[in-house]
């Protein structure tokens, strides 16, 4: 079967599988469904130290799992939904030295490998070697043009020499061996980069790369508590500001800017700075529905926020799944009334945008 008909096959069956999704869940709290997205948080360790997160902070994260747990994992879920899409992050993921022989083992499994890293440790031999990998998308984090504010927002003197030199390595290689990749940043809104977010957007379109837009949570690992925002260094209070700059994105987007969030998605995250909850909450969350997150130590998750379902050392990924205690949790997450849903991994698109999303990527 030729890659266009794998992903028509592919098309299908998540179709259906959203079709499943909606009917079941989404009226009744009921998923009878498989999950169609599974991120994998390969290491927790990380070499930055961005303000927004507090993984780095962490001194003991436990033992992670073998090459060898991922592995069984990875057949697990394959013999289960067929090819899946994988998200590997971390941390920063090429902190395992075993990044490399993971994606090589996903090869003929994932209909669709993504790659989440900061970028710093990819030089010459590494971006030869991403280039010939499985991977298909790159996704970098960068949150500014400006050294000085990128460095800032990371807490690494240097990241973003280091992030920019990946990218253009990237580039360099791909064109070099004649493959086809998808290369996007990921760039969070803070206060300090909100009014650069046009510029940036202009920039990638002559690097060729997508901008994925990423809202300011709550730090990554810390618990929620509802002040937060109030309490945050980052948070871009100037209303008037937020309405014009998501203006000029929604305009862009609408004139073939390479910005991968869709414009529902872009107006949620305008009302989720302008701190109208209400609006926000008009949206779905497909957290428990369409994708799991696998972490470092094996632990399943639907959402960060959300309880453990199980680990994969105990139990196949299936079992969990569809395990009683899955059962509950979505039940609590079906009535779950937190913003956070504006995150891109947790944002359920109208279906308009998600065929949309299918046609550009049957395309590409
Ligand atoms: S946001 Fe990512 S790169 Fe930054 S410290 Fe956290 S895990 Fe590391
Ligand atoms: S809104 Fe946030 S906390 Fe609630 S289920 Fe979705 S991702 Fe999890």
């Amino acid at each position: 079967m030729n890659n266009n008909n794998s992903f028509l096959m592919y098309a299908l069956k998540r179709s259906k599988n959203y079709l499943l999704n909606n009917l079941n869940y989404y009226y009744s709290g009921i998923n009878s469904s498989k999950p169609n997205v599974f991120i994998f948080v390969f290491t927790k360790k990380c070499n930055f130290r961005c303000t927004h997160c507090d993984i780095w902070k962490e001194k003991n994260f436990g033992d992670e799992i073998s090459l060898d747990d991922w592995k069984k994992a990875a057949t697990n879920i394959f013999n289960w939904v067929g090819p899946f899409i994988a998200s590997i992050t971390g941390g920063e993921a090429f902190l395992r030295k075993d990044l490399f022989e993971f994606a090589d083992f996903l090869k003929d499994k994932c209909i669709e490998l993504k790659l989440n890293t900061n970028g710093s440790l990819i030089n010459e031999r590494i971006a030869k070697r991403l280039s010939k990998s499985p991977f298909k998308t790159f996704i970098f984090s960068l949150y500014s043009l400006s050294n000085h504010t990128n460095d800032k927002l990371r807490g690494i003197k240097g990241s973003y020499k280091k992030t920019l030199r990946a990218i253009n390595l990237m580039n360099k290689y791909c064109e070099k061996y004649g493959f086809k990749k998808k290369m996007c940043i990921a760039v969070l809104i803070t206060k300090y980069n909100l009014l650069e977010l046009s510029k940036i957007v202009i920039w990638a379109k002559t690097m060729n790369v997508k901008v994925i837009l990423q809202p300011l949570l709550k730090n990554f690992d810390t618990d929620f508590e509802s002040d937060w925002i109030d309490r945050s260094k980052l948070w871009p209070n100037d209303r008037e500001l937020i309405h014009q700059i998501f203006k000029e994105i929604i305009h862009m987007k609408k004139n073939g800017f390479p910005i991968s969030n869709d414009i529902s998605q872009l107006e949620m995250m305008k009302n989720y700075y302008l701190r109208n909850k209400e609006e926000v909450l008009k949206h779905k969350c497909k957290v428990g529905v369409d994708n799991i997150t696998i972490y470092q130590d094996g632990n399943i998750k639907f959402c960060s926020l959300a309880n453990n379902i199980g680990n994969i050392k105990n139990n196949s990924i299936s079992k969990i799944w569809k395990s009683i205690t899955a059962k509950e949790e979505r039940q609590t997450l079906f009535d779950c009334k937190k913003d956070c849903r504006v995150h891109p991994c947790y944002y359920d698109k109208p279906l308009k945008a998600k065929i949309n999303g299918f046609i550009s990527e049957y395309k590409n």
